[in-house]
């Protein structure tokens, strides 16, 4: 050996700088590293297979290819060991001793865009090998090349200025990194430490890694195997592991695709809804992988985010492994696999749904939230998604749950609405005066019991080219029924409004005879574009000084006795008539869920009961 070998190399001076951040960044996980040199060796072993293939001769073929990680407290020393490709002398100095990846490069422009915080950027970025230098004070890398031409060497720096290489006989293929631990960073010394590590961030690594001898990473890449060579037991281990649940997969979706992007994903709907259980919001369900080796375990935007129920793995070969967190938000990429996800999920549902209703329905009772809500935010989806939602409606009996597509089947000809009513249970919806002329005429509506129902109704507007509309607004369109029994004349009809008019003044807009009432005497309808009762009820426990004025129109029922007697009273004693006229636009405020101070109602129907007892 001459002492030109032995010589110190000064590192390039990108790689002294990151280095420097490195070491003395308080960045807090450190363990990265780990994720870090495991990918590195899977790379190389990777690359060896593609050697193999491809030449002639290889030094020592037939090792094993397995990863083989040793931990030696009273040493302080972690070492990682591969039968990759291994280094030459040439590609030491240049791999380890220049900015190898973009990564790297990437990172330090970033640091130096963000004025120089660190910290925060190592672990979007991930510094590839020379994340080492945040747990080891002296790194060794033995090595020994594929090629028939490498010689036995090691790599040797403490992450300062620079490094030496020096001949180190006795060197199989492939690359021994042995990381000499910082005094405070000793826990990576430890068995147990590191088998955790294994386990959270490359237990999907395609070789198998063996920690002390002992083999680590037990499960498979499942998704990238073929489905046919999957059991439904496999699959629901994978479940269980890598969603961390307990449950059983409701639904499973495994494909492969190429274009637009390399994916490969095995995603599950999990069968119970931890968020309906009072858990908060989940979140972080979806890995997403490069090649096996995890980039993210919760990646943000992968999937618009009323997917965060689902569970599993998305590998895309796309992506670069030191893709930023902050930038893969906004990365085309990821949204393009937002995009395709999502869509392939949807549809996924829609053939389950298709092929088992009964099954399907059960699910949806448990994870409704998450449709609704994929409806009112999810822009791009909502069309596909409103095929999803499932209500009660008043042609289907209780409990039982139709579809916006079985509800147009049943549609009568020429019908070019949805009719829907919104309310807070099934009874009070079916006893509405609202219902009343619709179930007159056999006509379905939908029953939304539901808060976010009225988002839902908001945000949908239609489907299917069908609008949907609200039994609760004026406006409906209706064809006319024959009126059955004793009704007032059109003179006497009109004489009863005016009055009505009159006595109510500005507590409504109009007063009109209808062709919707059939039991109740009056009903109050709203403008299709005011704001719904819950509505109002949300703004005001949430302002308290939040007031809006509700135009209401009324609606009479020419056919019903109270409004006979009404006519007939207008004249004959128009006090007590007029006192009747607030008492029934109060019930119809009340049964319409409009009335909001009842102290005038109250004293009242006190004055009425007074006078009807005499
Ligand atoms: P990256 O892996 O992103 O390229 P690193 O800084 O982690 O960047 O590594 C730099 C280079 O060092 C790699 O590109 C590779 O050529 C070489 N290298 C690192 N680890 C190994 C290994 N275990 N076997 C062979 N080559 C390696």
């Amino acid at each position: 050996m001459t002492d030109a070998i032995k010589e110190q190399q000064p590192f390039q001076a990108e790689i002294r700088q990151l280095l420097d951040l490195v070491v003395h960044s308080l960045y807090t996980d450190k363990e990265i590293f780990l994720r870090e040199l495991i990918s590195n060796a899977s790379d190389s072993m990777e690359r060896l297979r593609h050697v193999e293939a491809t030449e002639k001769h290889v030094h020592e073929p037939g090792l094993a290819m397995e990863i083989h990680l040793t931990t030696d407290e009273t040493a302080r020393t972690l070492t990682l060991a591969d039968h990759g490709i291994g280094m030459t002398r040439e590609e030491l100095a240049k791999s380890l001793g220049t900015i190898a990846h973009s990564g790297t490069k990437a990172f330090l422009d970033a640091v130096k865009a963000s004025g120089g915080a660190p910290n925060k950027l190592i672990g979007q970025f991930g510094v590839g090998f020379y994340s080492a230098f945040m747990v080891a004070d002296k790194v060794e890398v033995f090595t020994r090349s594929w090629r028939a031409d490498g010689d036995e060497l090691v790599w040797t720096s403490d992450g300062g200025s620079g490094y030496t290489i020096e001949e180190a006989p006795g060197q199989t293929r492939g690359v021994k990194v042995v990381l000499h631990l910082k005094e405070d960073q000793a826990e990576y010394a430890g068995e147990a430490r590191v088998k955790r590590l294994i386990e959270t961030y490359s237990n999907f690594v395609g070789f198998p890694i063996f920690l002390n001898g002992k083999r680590i990473n037990e499960v498979e890449a499942l998704w990238l195997k073929n489905k046919t060579e999957i059991s439904e037991d496999e699959y629901k281990a994978f479940y269980q592991f890598a969603g961390k649940a307990f449950d059983e997969p409701a639904y499973r979706l495994h494909f492969s695709a190429d274009a637009p992007l390399s994916i490969n994903a095995l995603l599950f709907a999990p069968s119970e809804n931890p968020e309906r259980m009072g858990f908060g919001k989940v979140g972080g369900g979806v890995a997403l992988y490069c090649r096996k080796v995890l980039i993210d375990e919760d990646p943000k935007g992968l999937l618009p985010e009323w997917l965060r129920f689902v569970k599993g793995v998305v590998d895309s070969a796309d992506l670069p492994l030191n893709i930023s967190r902050e930038t893969m938000q906004d990365s085309a990429l990821v949204r393009k696999l937002n995009s395709v996800l999502s869509k392939r999920v949807i549809k996924m549902f829609e053939k389950e749904a298709e092929a088992d209703p009964e099954k399907y329905r059960a699910f949806y009772r448990k994870f409704d939230r998450f449709f609704k809500e994929g409806v009112a935010t999810d822009y791009a989806n909502r069309d596909a998604l409103a095929k999803l939602l499932r209500f009660e409606s008043s042609m289907a009996s209780a409990g039982e749950l139709c579809g916006f597509a079985d509800y147009l089947t049943r549609a009568k000809d020429g019908q070019n609405e949805i009719f829907y009513l919104v309310g807070a249970n099934r009874d009070s919806l079916e006893n509405s005066p609202y219902l009343e002329a619709f179930k007159a005429r056999g006509i379905e509506v939908i029953f939304f019991t539901e808060m976010v129902d009225e988002y839902v109704v908001d945000a949908l507007r239609e489907f299917d080219g069908k609008k949907l509309v609200s039994i609760r607004h004026a406006g409906v369109d209706m064809e006319s029924q024959e009126a059955t029994g004793d009704s007032l004349d059109a003179a006497q009809t009109t004489a009863l409004c005016e009055f009505l008019k009159a006595q109510l003044g500005d507590r409504v807009t109009s007063v009109a005879s209808g062709k919707r009432l059939v039991d109740s005497p009056v009903i109050a309808l709203v403008p299709a574009d005011g704001l719904s009762p819950q509505m109002r009820q949300m703004m005001r426990a949430m302002d308290e000084n939040y007031k809006d004025e509700v135009k209401v129109e009324l609606e009479i029922n020419p056919r019903h006795p109270l409004l006979r007697k009404l006519a007939t009273a207008k004249d004959s004693n128009p006090e007590l008539a007029g006192l009747v006229a607030h008492q029934l636009f109060d019930s119809a405020l009340i049964a319409a869920g409009l009335l909001e101070d009842a102290r005038d109602t109250v004293s009242r129907m006190n004055t009425l009961m007074e006078k009807a007892l005499g």
